[in-house]
């Protein structure tokens, strides 16, 4: 493994982008946009420099991983010549279908395909290729340079050598990396999303507002973060599309979303990305309340 092709600059594929190329990965970063391609890189150097005014890393480390990363807006180019591709462009089931259908005939044979999905089926997507032995999920965690956790997760006809292979790699990337298995959720959203939702609903119901609902979990459960701003990060649009796919997958009531989490998507509520979910981003950067009135 030495060349690795990420497609997807944003959020999650710049994060993986900067820890394949800081371990010396010889990284190819694609995306449709050169805006989006442009975004991602100062997104990394911005980083790399927090990491050096920290002492965590070196100038020379900076400069070095910079260096490993080129970038490609044509998918043909970009993944010419790789060992393995990790897929982490939109959350959207058609736009993961075409990619691994294009990759499949573009890569090498022993190439292995991953996707940074967080609730897409693997078996589906596998099934978009002739290589399902050779496609994985690789579920980083955001931020990826920070978080610890790869959850590596086996399709139904994920081979043994595709999985250690994939643990390798990411123990080489200072994580660590935990199988499990393909069903709706996998384990990281099947367990955190009904938290989130629970906590939605205790809002909903008029339980507390949403400071003292984020308190109690950060305070008494001792959650670095609460619920509701967590759901803020994730993006409300996510944790609504990921407990559709475990609803709809597991047939199961109780991951139905809160009808608070769908209204506020609908009125594009989206969290900090849209500059408001549960608290209000629009005028500072600092978390405001948004009164629980207000939101319903
Ligand atoms: P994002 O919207 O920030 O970035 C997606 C990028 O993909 C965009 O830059 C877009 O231009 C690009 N893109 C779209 N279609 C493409 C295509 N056909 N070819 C190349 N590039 C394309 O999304 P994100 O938050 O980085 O999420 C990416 C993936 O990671 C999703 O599957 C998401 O579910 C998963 N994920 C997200 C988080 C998170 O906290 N945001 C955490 C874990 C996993």
């Amino acid at each position: 493994m030495k060349r690795i092709a990420i497609i997807g600059a944003g959020t999650m594929g710049n994060g993986i982008a900067h820890v394949f190329a800081q371990n010396g990965y010889n990284v190819h970063l694609i995306d449709v946009s050169q805006k989006a391609l442009n975004k991602g890189l100062a997104t990394i150097s911005s980083n790399l420099d927090r990491m050096v005014a920290k002492e965590k890393i070196d100038k020379s480390l900076k400069s070095a991983t910079l260096d490993n990363i080129s970038i490609y807006t044509s998918l043909s180019e970009g993944v010419a010549d790789t060992d393995l591709v990790i897929e982490a462009a939109s959350e959207n089931l058609e736009v993961k279908l075409k990619i691994f259908e294009e990759l499949d005939d573009l890569c090498a044979e022993n190439t292995i395909l991953a996707t940074n999905t967080s609730s897409i089926s693997i078996t589906q997507i596998a099934a978009a290729t002739q290589r399902p032995d050779k496609v994985i999920g690789m579920h980083f965690m955001n931020p990826v340079p920070i978080m610890q956790l790869v959850e590596v997760i086996r399709g139904y006809s994920t081979s043994d050598e595709t999985t250690s292979t994939v643990m390798e790699v990411s123990q080489k990337l200072g994580k660590t990396p935990t199988e499990v298995n393909d069903y709706p959720g996998f384990v990281a959203n099947r367990i955190l999303m009904p938290m989130i939702n629970e906590a939605i609903e205790s809002l909903y119901h008029g339980v507390a507002g949403v400071s003292e609902i984020d308190t109690v979990m950060k305070l008494g459960m001792a959650h670095p973060m609460g619920p509701l701003q967590l759901a803020d990060f994730i993006g409300l649009d996510v944790c609504l599309s990921i407990l559709n796919v475990m609803y709809e997958g597991l047939k199961n009531p109780k991951y139905a979303p809160c009808p608070l989490l769908v209204n506020m998507v609908t009125a594009g509520k989206l969290g900090v990305k849209s500059g408001e979910g549960f608290y209000d981003y629009s005028e500072s950067k600092k978390a405001e309340k948004v009164s629980s009135r207000q939101l319903r």
